[in-house]
């Protein structure tokens, strides 16, 4: 944990503290190794919060980007009792959780109505401790994107799965908005992703044809044919991290990806087409 109770107050840990945790109270103290994000540590294996994961330098980056007192808020169920630390919680009530490694689909669910109000911003980019990417799901995903939109504004493209990871099938599963954060300043919401679905695509098959259309399409004596391929195939649209953290701090609906003037960041650092037709690979 980033904060625990020293003197009534809401601390970072500094090497030799000692503190009170502000979920449930037991003792804490300072880790503040050299190879470690300085946190709290339980002085007991206490029972706490369960879904608390251990934090990284991409927690501590996303929860910078909001002021001291939305960050680590304890959320009491006044029915149960349970208590569980948001990374993030708003004024206007919205929890964003932030998570670095995978989760157990029933700890996902459990979350999500735990919190009610709350969306998911996802490391897809988890580094090691020598600072490298542990997958290549970044990689897939960028290369997976089409080229060319399927709506311009606001900004949403198709991306085709062929990593070997379970990024997308893992988190297509939520029931709360998904952001997807591959690190380079713009977040990626998973608006949708299909398991194997079914393409059927025109191809040239053999010699000879009697069609005009196809011999305009192709040569004289070439035949089209139709060919079945399955594809894992997303939508996801594009937004600034930025815009996320502005809009969600106003308590306005987080925006809905870029449109037609807004493009240009996403098109620095992507070839996008964006004066290209539909994508008719779905058809
Ligand atoms: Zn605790």
């Amino acid at each position: 944990m980033r904060y625990a109770i020293v003197d009534s107050e809401r601390t970072e840990a500094q090497p030799g503290m000692r503190g009170i945790c502000q979920c449930c109270g037991g003792q804490t103290i300072a880790k503040c190794g050299e190879h470690v994000v300085w946190h709290w540590a339980h002085k007991r294996k206490e029972d706490c919060d369960p879904w608390w994961e251990t934090e990284t330098e991409w927690h501590r980056t996303w929860k910078d980007r909001f002021p001291f007192d939305w960050q680590e808020v304890v959320h009491v169920d006044p029915k149960s009792g349970e208590k569980h630390i948001a990374d993030v919680k708003t004024p206007s009530g919205l929890v964003i959780e932030m998570q670095n490694s995978p989760i157990h689909p029933k700890e996902m669910r459990s979350r999500e109505e735990f919190y009610g109000n709350m969306v998911w911003v996802v490391n897809g980019d988890r580094k090691g401790a020598h600072g490298y990417s542990q997958n290549s799901d970044k990689f897939h995903f960028i290369d997976g994107l089409s080229s060319h939109p399927i709506c311009h504004d606001p900004l949403s493209l198709q991306v085709e799965w062929f990593g070997r990871g379970k990024l997308l099938h893992n988190w297509s599963r939520a029931s709360a908005i998904v952001y997807l954060d591959f690190g380079d300043g713009i977040l990626w919401r998973l608006d949708s992703f299909e398991i194997d679905k079914t393409f059927v695509y025109e191809v040239p098959i053999s010699a000879s044809s009697n069609s005009s259309r196809q011999r305009e399409l192709f040569s004289d004596n070439v035949v089209v044919g139709k060919e079945k391929k399955k594809k894992d195939i997303g939508v996801v649209t594009p937004i600034q991290v930025n815009d996320f953290v502005e809009c969600s701090k106003i308590g306005a609906p987080i925006p809905c990806g870029f449109g037609l003037d807004d493009q240009s960041a996403v098109k620095s650092k992507l070839d996008f087409d964006t004066a290209g037709s539909q994508d008719s690979a779905g058809t």
